[in-house]
């Protein structure tokens, strides 16, 4: 987080630098433009000019030279116009007072001989002007043109340019970011998941070892009860192996599911009679904790998958809802046909909920907010093992008015399953 910010400053100073000087460049290149095009255009007129400057000043006739140097004012859109004699010396002048006499070094070039225009950058009445020498053979024509509004125009224009490469580079630097945390967050999925098929490589292995001993202790506990009277001391004892050792074997089913790389076989299955066979285990638990089971589940929908899975998929939700409302209440499975040919069913109860601070944990593997030896915390990232199997859905939302809600989708029939 203090890198992001450092290297925020860092972006944003060379931006402001780079923006400063894509304005100042483009700015002299306005005002490069503009001044060629203004030589450009004195130039096509060059030839008129010392015909006129020559017979002006010759001739010394002054009303002649006054409208020429007021036509040249506004044929070039000029502020003012002299006519410079063949030494560069002022003879003349239109529309300003403050010329001097002697134009100075400016015109030594042109005195030398030089036939091109020459143009400089000079304040008169205090205001910056732009000021083109035309020579000629026997005097010239000296242009000034006012500046202000010109540096205004480059003014707004460099400001333009600032602002776009500012905009143009903020927007840059945001998804610069964007994309930076959103790598940091693969990247830490990708960690993540390899945490986890480390952990469910290593879970299954021991899953397989404990598999076999566990179906011993739990043979041997049920055979020794079937043997005893009911009424024997020992019988309690050895419902109470039987009850944790299917517990385990529960826990350890789990496990090797949740390692399991693929959905097993892929079937046809009535959705309705897969959930009745599930609700059929958890029911005794469910009337003696005060939960009423409701089903709303449509008949005949078909469902396309592992049918173990997805009763293992009904049988965690359920077990869920079950554990979430201690002081009874009222589980609602119902299920139904989607567009496009697929199936869904929801598992909806009126429990305590899920804090908002922990909603994107719950399908994290071994999180789990009930009691040591109670949850384990595998049994909703089981069930999303499971949709990603299926190439279903599972998502959670939780009403207003209280409670949970889980919905799973699932592809229909085989048939039109693509
Ligand atoms: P476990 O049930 O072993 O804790 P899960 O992965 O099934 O593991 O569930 C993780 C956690 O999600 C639970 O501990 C519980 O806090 C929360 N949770 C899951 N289902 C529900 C539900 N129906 N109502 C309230 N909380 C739930």
């Amino acid at each position: 987080m203090r890198l992001d910010r450092k290297l925020l400053i860092l972006f944003v100073v060379v931006l402001l630098f780079f923006a400063r000087l894509i304005s100042v460049s483009s700015r002299r290149a306005v005002h490069s433009v503009l001044i060629t095009n203004l030589e450009a255009a004195a130039r096509a007129q060059e030839a008129d000019v010392v015909r006129s400057m020559a017979v002006g000043i010759r001739k010394g006739n002054e009303a002649l030279l006054s409208a020429y140097l007021r036509g040249c004012l506004g044929g070039f859109g000029a502020s003012y116009a002299a006519a410079l004699d063949e030494d560069g010396v002022v003879r003349f002048a239109e529309s300003v007072s403050t010329l001097s006499k002697s134009p100075g070094d400016r015109f030594e070039a042109w005195k030398k001989g030089l036939s091109h225009p020459l143009s400089g950058e000079s304040v008169r009445d205090g205001r910056p002007v732009l000021e083109l020498a035309l020579p000629g053979a026997r005097g010239g024509l000296l242009l000034g043109f006012d500046l202000s509004e010109i540096l205004i125009t480059e003014r707004q224009i460099a400001v333009k340019i600032f602002l776009f490469t500012g905009a143009a580079g903020g927007l840059t630097l945001a998804l610069l970011m964007l994309l930076m945390r959103d790598l940091a967050r693969r990247e830490e999925k990708l960690r993540q998941t390899e945490k986890l098929s480390a952990l469910g490589r290593l879970a299954a292995g021991i899953a397989h070892e404990i598999n076999n001993p566990l179906g011993s202790i739990l043979g041997f506990a049920q055979a020794a009860a079937a043997r005893l009277d009911p009424s024997d001391a020992l019988t309690p004892a050895l419902r109470g192996i039987e009850e944790e050792a299917l517990r385990c074997r529960n826990l350890v089913q789990n496990l090797l599911t949740f390692s399991r790389q693929s959905a097993g076989a892929f079937e046809e299955f009535d959705l309705a009679r897969a959930v009745e066979g599930t609700l059929s285990m958890i029911e005794s638990q469910a009337r003696v904790q005060g939960v009423a089971i409701v089903r709303e589940l449509k008949d005949g929908l078909l469902a396309a998958g592992d049918r173990g899975q997805i009763q293992q998929v009904v049988m965690n939700l359920c077990t869920n809802a079950v554990d979430a409302m201690p002081q009874g209440g009222r589980l609602t499975i119902r299920s139904g046909a989607l567009k496009g040919g697929r199936v869904f069913f929801e598992v909806a109860d009126e429990g305590t909920g899920v804090a908002g601070n922990i909603r994107n944990k719950i399908f994290d593997p071994f999180f789990t907010t009930k009691d040591v030896g109670k949850g384990t915390g595998l049994g909703l990232s089981l069930v999303h093992e499971i949709m990603v199997r299926h190439k279903g859905t599972v998502e959670a939302s939780f009403p207003s008015e209280g409670g949970s809600l889980f919905r799973v989708t699932l592809p229909g029939p085989l048939r039109r399953a693509k």
